[in-house]
């Protein structure tokens, strides 16, 4: 009988940690997982998916390098998926330190840790499309330079290049994910994506309120976050340590997505929603369009569902 491997998933309290701890308990791993604070954090998130009790965590400061090297040392872990750090873009431009510290300090320290150990430990980084800026209508792929516009972008860009680094210089098994959009119900409505599915159900069950939005022309790639975390499991089963842009190919507005809702909820979306100029972001992206051919290529994966299955997918959980 094989030994099952482990796997220590830092951030394990987001969307995308609980999925992934979900999807690797189902491939018979041992599962860590970090928060700053593990004593203090709720887990909702593994409690919904009904495997908090499956989950072994443990208190970790990404930022602090003594904090890190002793849970990777106490853990062991074959693989480590660091999708801690703050995630919010429109965040990133009220604490900017915060945002450059956890998620580019913090990326440092997991690939120094490993680079310290000296250990065959496989990490895979979340990256981000917020890293290419705007594409404009040319879609990204693994070659398109970086032209970040958000404190967040910056840091996401400054992650991404640590862990080329590593890689090259240290023969690290280092990979980053540059992930598109993905949503699912597990997503805060701190994100707007939620936040239209929220607000639009709440109308459709008889309140009186109106949405709020910023700036809805912006086009984004949004997929589905169950579906993305097989492909960060599958970039730490290649032979070969690699990056890979990981999106469904296909971009629509911001007014697309609630246009849909609405009319999946059968309301006229012109009705209810209203454009908030402090609302507006700093400096925003237009454009977000993705090549995906890659990770088909290389890892086999393909995004099973588009826009509008995300959207009835989370109307469907929320009502
Ligand atoms: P979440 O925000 O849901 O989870 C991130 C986790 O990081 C949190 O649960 C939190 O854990 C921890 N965290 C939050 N703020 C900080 C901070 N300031 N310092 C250290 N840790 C912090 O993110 P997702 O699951 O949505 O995303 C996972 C990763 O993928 C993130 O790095 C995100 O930036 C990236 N990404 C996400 C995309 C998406 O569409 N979802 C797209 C592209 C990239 P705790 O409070 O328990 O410590």
């Amino acid at each position: 009988m094989t030994q099952s491997k482990t796997a220590l998933i830092c951030g394990i309290s987001g969307q995308d940690g609980a999925y992934l701890a979900k999807l690797l308990f189902q491939k018979d791993y041992i599962v860590w997982g970090t928060s700053r604070d593990a004593q203090m954090s709720s887990f909702r998130n593994l409690h919904i998916l009904g495997i908090k009790e499956q989950v072994k965590l443990i208190s970790m400061a990404l930022t602090d390098f003594r904090s890190v090297l002793q849970v990777i040392t106490k853990v062991e872990p074959d693989e480590i998926y660091n999708l801690a750090g703050q995630s919010s873009v429109g965040l990133s431009f009220e604490q900017p330190v915060e945002t450059l510290e956890s998620i580019a300090i913090g990326t440092l320290n997991l690939l120094e840790s490993v680079r310290f150990l000296d250990k065959p430990i496989k990490i895979y980084s979340a990256g981000s499309s917020e890293c290419f800026g705007d594409t404009g209508n040319y879609p990204a792929d693994e070659t398109t330079p970086f032209r970040p516009r958000s404190p967040y972008a910056v840091a996401k860009s400054a992650a991404f290049w640590q862990v080329a680094n590593y890689r090259e210089a240290y023969g690290l098994f280092a990979c980053s994910g540059i992930l598109f959009n993905h949503e699912s119900p597990l997503r805060p409505e701190r994100f707007v994506t939620q936040k239209i599915i929220s607000t639009a159900c709440r109308i459709a069950q008889g309140s009186q309120e109106k949405l709020y939005l910023g700036n809805t022309n912006i086009h984004r790639d949004w997929g589905w976050a169950e579906e993305y975390v097989e492909a960060m499991y599958l970039m730490l089963q290649q032979n070969q340590a690699d990056d890979y842009i990981i999106a469904t190919g296909e971009t629509c507005s911001l007014q697309d997505f609630v246009q849909y809702t609405f009319e999946f909820l059968d309301l006229n979306w012109e009705e209810y929603v209203i454009v908030d100029e402090s609302l507006f972001r700093p400096t925003d992206l237009t454009f977000g369009k993705a090549n995906p051919s890659k990770a088909k290529n290389q890892l086999g994966w393909k995004a099973k569902y588009k826009v509008k299955d995300v959207v009835k997918m989370m109307i469907e959980a929320k009502l």
